[in-house]
C-alpha cells in the first residue's frame, strides 16, 4: 500500500468527497490530550477541539476506555428493545443537569430538531394553540445546524441559497436585543425562544450582561418554552459547566452535544421536565442509534471527566489569562478580543491583503491550528484539559504568527 502523505490524502478528499467543507491544508492523523499530528508526525496545539466536540482533550483514556469496553459488548439495539446501559445514562445525566427527563440523539442538528418538536408538541398540548399556529422565535446570525428545518430559521445566506422551501413557523429578531423578544413574545402563539448563550458559529458573540436573564424571565411571564442551545457552548466550554450558569438560568428545554461525548462518538441530547417531555409519546420521535449503549458509557465518562478534572474551573482560568495576553498583541492586524472561557475569538483587520485565512496557515505553519469563520473572525477553542503552561506557549505561536504580518 502507498504511504499515506498530506498530498495523496488531500487528492483522495478532493476527488472522492463531495466539497462541502473548505478545510485547511493539515491532515491529521494522531490525537492526545491538547495536541494532534499530521501524517509527516508535524505536532499542533489543537485550538479548534473540533469545533468544541474535544473539551475533554483528544483520545481521552478514560472515554476512550468505556467506548471500547461496551463497543466488545453490545453495540446497538435500537430502542425496540431496552438496554441495560440506557436507563443509567438517563439517571446520571438527568442528575447532572437537573431536568426529570432526557430523549438521547446523536448530533447537534437532531438534537435541535428534537427541541423543537417538543416545543410544538407542548405549545399544543398544554399552552393551547391553535393546531399549526406555533411560531417559535429565533435570533439573527444563529448556528443550529444543517438540515432542512434548520436552516429555515438561519440568515445565513449560504446557509439557505438554493435549499428552499423551507419550514414555517418561525420568528427571527436581532440577537442581544430585549425589545424585540418583548414584542414577539406579545403574539399567544408564540410557543418558544430558541437562543444560544453565546453565538458561537456566529463568530463568538457574546451578549450582554444579563441578556439570557432577562430573556428567560420574559419568556416565564408570556408562558413561553425557553430553549438553550449549548451544542457548542456547554460543557464547562465557557467557564461554567453551561453558559446559562454564568446568568443562573435553568432553560426550560436544554439542547446539548459535541462534548457531551468529548468527541469520540456522535451523542447528543435533549432534557426537560415531565410537563414537556411526557407530551411525546411512542412513534412521535426517534432515531436508530438514539440511546445506544456506548453513547450511554461514553457520555457517563465524558461528563464524569468535566467534573473530575475541573474543567468548568480551568477554562474560566485559562480564559482570562488567554484574552489579557492576545490584547497585549501589538499588531493593527488584531481589531478585538472577546469571548468567554476558553471559548474566544479574534477580529482580524486584513493588511496588505492577508487576512485571517492567512493567519491561520501561518499558525499552521507554527504548529497550532484554528480556523477563520465569516472571513475575518479566528476562533480559539483549546481542548480544556490544556495547561497554563502549555497555554502560554501556544500564545507564543499566536503572537509570532500575527506578527509576521507587521
Ligand atoms: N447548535 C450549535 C450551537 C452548534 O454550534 C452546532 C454545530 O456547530 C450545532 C447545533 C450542530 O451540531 P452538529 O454539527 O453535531 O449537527
Amino acid at each position: 500500500m502507498t504511504e499515506m502523505t498530506s498530498k495523496i490524502a488531500i487528492k483522495m478528499e478532493d476527488k472522492y468527497g463531495a466539497h462541502n467543507y473548505h478545510p485547511l491544508p493539515v491532515v491529521l492523523a494522531k490525537g492526545e490530550g491538547a495536541y494532534v499530528w499530521d501524517v509527516e508526525r508535524k505536532k499542533y496545539f489543537d485550538f479548534l477541539s473540533a469545533y468544541s466536540a474535544v473539551n475533554q482533550g483528544h483520545c481521552h483514556p478514560k472515554i476512550v476506555d468505556a467506548m471500547i469496553d461496551q463497543a466488545r459488548t453490545l453495540t446497538l439495539t435500537s430502542r425496540a428493545f431496552y438496554n441495560d446501559q440506557l436507563g443509567p445514562y438517563e439517571k446520571y445525566i438527568t442528575e447532572y443537569f437537573g431536568y426529570d427527563k432526557v430523549l438521547p440523539m446523536n448530533t447537534g442538528a437532531e438534537a435541535d430538531e428534537t427541541a423543537l418538536k417538543l416545543c410544538r408538541k407542548w405549545a399544543y398540548l398544554k399552552k393551547g394553540v391553535p393546531a399549526d399556529q406555533a411560531r417559535i422565535i429565533v435570533c439573527e446570525n444563529n448556528f443550529h445546524g444543517r438540515t432542512i428545518t434548520i436552516v429555515s430559521m438561519s440568515t445565513d445566506p449560504d446557509a439557505r441559497k438554493e435549499f428552499g422551501p423551507f419550514t414555517p413557523g418561525f420568528i427571527t429578531i436581532p440577537y442581544n436585543d430585549l425589545d424585540a423578544l418583548a414584542k414577539e413574545l406579545e403574539d399567544p402563539n408564540v410557543a418558544g425562544f430558541l437562543v444560544e448563550p453565546i453565538q458561537g458559529e456566529a463568530g463568538v458573540f457574546v451578549p450582554d450582561e444579563g441578556y439570557i436573564k432577562k430573556a428567560y424571565d420574559m419568556c416565564q411571564a408570556k408562558n413561553v418554552l425557553f430553549i438553550a442551545d449549548e451544542v457548542q457552548t456547554g460543557i464547562a466550554r465557557t467557564g461554567k459547566l453551561l453558559a446559562v450558569d454564568h446568568e443562573d438560568v435553568h432553560p426550560d428545554i436544554l439542547i446539548l452535544g459535541k462534548a457531551l461525548s468529548g468527541g469520540v462518538f456522535p451523542v447528543s441530547a435533549v432534557l426537560c421536565d415531565d410537563e414537556i417531555m411526557m407530551c411525546i409519546k411512542p412513534g412521535e420521535h426517534g432515531s436508530t442509534f438514539g440511546g445506544n449503549p456506548i453513547a450511554g458509557r461514553v457520555a457517563i465518562a465524558a461528563l464524569d471527566v468535566v467534573k473530575d478534572e475541573k474543567l468548568a474551573e480551568n477554562a474560566e482560568r485559562l480564559g482570562k489569562i488567554f484574552r489579557n495576553e492576545l490584547r497585549k498583541i501589538d499588531s493593527t492586524m488584531i481589531e478585538l478580543v472577546r469571548g468567554k472561557g476558553l471559548l474566544n475569538a479574534v477580529i482580524i483587520k486584513p493588511k496588505n491583503g492577508k487576512e485571517a485565512w492567512d493567519v491561520c496557515v501561518e499558525m499552521a505553519n507554527n504548529g497550532l491550528l484554528a480556523k477563520p469563520t465569516h472571513g475575518h473572525i479566528i476562533r480559539f477553542a483549546p481542548p480544556l484539559i490544556i495547561t497554563e503552561e502549555q497555554l502560554m506557549e501556544a500564545i507564543e505561536i499566536i503572537k509570532k504568527s500575527i506578527l509576521a504580518f507587521e
